[in-house]
Order: structure tokens, then C-alpha cells, then sequence
């Protein structure tokens, strides 16, 4: 049985107060229909990771791949971890095109994540020129082989994968649930054809990009689309809780 997620991507959003009372409005009033996770930026990360994490699960948006080091700015997993960080998110659209990370950079991180038991929200998805021009799924092979296809069959159980198709982020432009649903098939077509029926069908695969409660429904009953990951409506907690009861 594959796990039904619903995982909000604050962003460089909230400050503190703003942020401590939206952890706690989404953590008192989540039930257990599906797993739910809040990547909070990373100044919050350590706090609201010390709160009880029995119902949301607190991870990170991104971490770097050494330990420890001259990396000025940046923050390792084994840090995040140590905070209790459950996951962290890798390869989302905005540190691939704002900062330019590669398949390569992302492999790294992916590993480092794994090593120190982190679940890993892998996030793939392709450009409006690459949708037009119908490459969407050659993009997204060539994402899922440089940066997570060298992982093991037993590393895949920490893996998440997250399709956010990019012009459908931030953009109020949603995937067609069909259209999503087509790319969710293709990405299990291809773990199934690397790591064979069972660890593909345990895999799950959640739909990012504009993803609200008017819209979350249709979404997630499509028979490969697993759960949600959420940006904009994962700040208003009636809107990410809606999200949540929409299984
Ligand atoms: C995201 O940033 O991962 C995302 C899906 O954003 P939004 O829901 O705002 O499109």
C-alpha cells in the first residue's frame, strides 16, 4: 500500500509568530487520513521540529550535501538531522532555476540525505517551452536517472517523488488531473521497468503545482497520484487542511 501524503512548502515565507501559530493550527487539527509534512523555512526548522511531530512531520527545503565545512551560508543534513528534521526537500523548480542546482549537485544531496535517514521529497517536473514541445518525459527520465535511479532498491522506501510541473507552480494554472495523472503513470512505468512492480507500487508520487482545495480532489482519486505538494495553500491552514481531507 502506497502512502497518501500531503506535504506544504512554505517557502521563504511567515515570521515567527506567523509561522509558530500556523505549525500549530495544521498540527491540532490534522487527522490520520493520510501522512502530512511542513518544509519550513530553515530559521524555524529547529523549533517547530522540537514540538510533538506525532501528526506533521517537520522538513527541511534544502540542505547541503557535505557534513561540515567551509560552505558559507549553507546547512548540512547531518544539522538537520541532529534538529530532528524528518525529510528534506530536493530539486524543487525554485533551487534548480533561482540557484541553479544540477542533476548532478541534486544526486549528492540525495545521498546525503538517505546516509543520515532522512526522507528524501524528490522533486521533478519540466518547463512550459519543454511541455509545448512535448518533452516532458524525456526531461523527467533524464531527472530521475542522474540524480535517484543509482539508489538501491531498499533506499527507494525513503524516497517521495513530487511531479510539479514547472509552469503550474505559483501560477494558479493546475495540470489536468489527466495530464498529471499520464506523467504519475509514466514516472511508475519507468520505476517499475529499474526496480520491478513491488518497490514501484510502494512508491509514492505526489502532484505539485497550484494544487488547492477546489482542486485537490480530482486529483488525488486519479489511480497513481498518491498526495499533494503544496506551496501557496499550504499557509492558510483551513485551505491545507481541506487538501488534507480531500482522500
Ligand atoms: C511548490 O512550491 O512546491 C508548489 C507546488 O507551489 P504552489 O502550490 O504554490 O504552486
Amino acid at each position: 500500500m502506497r502512502k497518501k501524503i500531503v506535504a506544504g512548502n512554505w517557502k521563504m515565507n511567515l515570521l515567527p509568530n506567523e509561522a509558530n501559530q500556523l505549525f500549530h493550527e495544521i498540527s491540532e487539527n490534522t487527522n490520520s487520513n493520510c501522512q502530512v509534512y511542513a518544509f519550513v523555512p530553515g530559521i524555524y526548522l529547529a523549533e517547530l521540529a522540537s514540538k510533538n511531530q506525532k501528526n506533521v512531520f517537520v522538513g527541511a527545503q534544502n540542505a547541503y550535501y557535505e557534513d561540515f565545512g567551509a560552505f558559507t551560508g549553507e546547512i548540512s543534513m547531518k544539522q538537520i538531522k541532529a534538529n530532528r528534521a524528518k525529510a528534506v526537500l530536493v530539486g524543487h523548480s525554485e533551487r534548480r532555476s533561482v540557484f541553479l542546482e544540477s542533476n548532478e549537485l541534486l544526486k549528492l544531496k540525495v545521498d546525503a540525505a538517505l546516509k543520515e535517514g532522512l526522507d528524501v521529497f524528490f522533486c521533478c517536473g519540466e518547463t512550459l517551452d519543454e511541455r509545448e514541445s512535448n518533452q516532458q518525459e524525456e526531461v523527467i527520465l533524464k531527472q530521475l536517472q542522474d540524480s535517484l535511479f543509482h539508489l538501491s532498491e531498499e533506499e527507494m522506501k525513503n524516497v517521495v517523488i513530487a511531479y510539479e510541473p514547472v509552469w503550474a507552480i505559483g501560477t494558479g494554472k493546475t495540470a489536468s488531473k489527466e495530464q498529471a495523472n499520464e506523467v504519475h503513470q509514466f514516472i511508475r512505468k519507468e520505476l517499475t521497468s529499474k526496480y520491478g512492480e513491488n518497490c514501484a507500487n510502494s512508491v509514492s508520487i505526489l502532484y505539485g503545482g497550484s494544487c488547492n482545495p477546489s482542486n485537490a480532489k480530482d486529483l488525488f482519486s486519479q489511480s497513481d497520484i498518491d498526495g499533494g505538494l503544496i506551496g501557496g495553500a499550504s499557509l492558510k491552514s483551513k485551505d491545507f487542511l481541506e487538501i488534507q481531507n480531500s482522500f
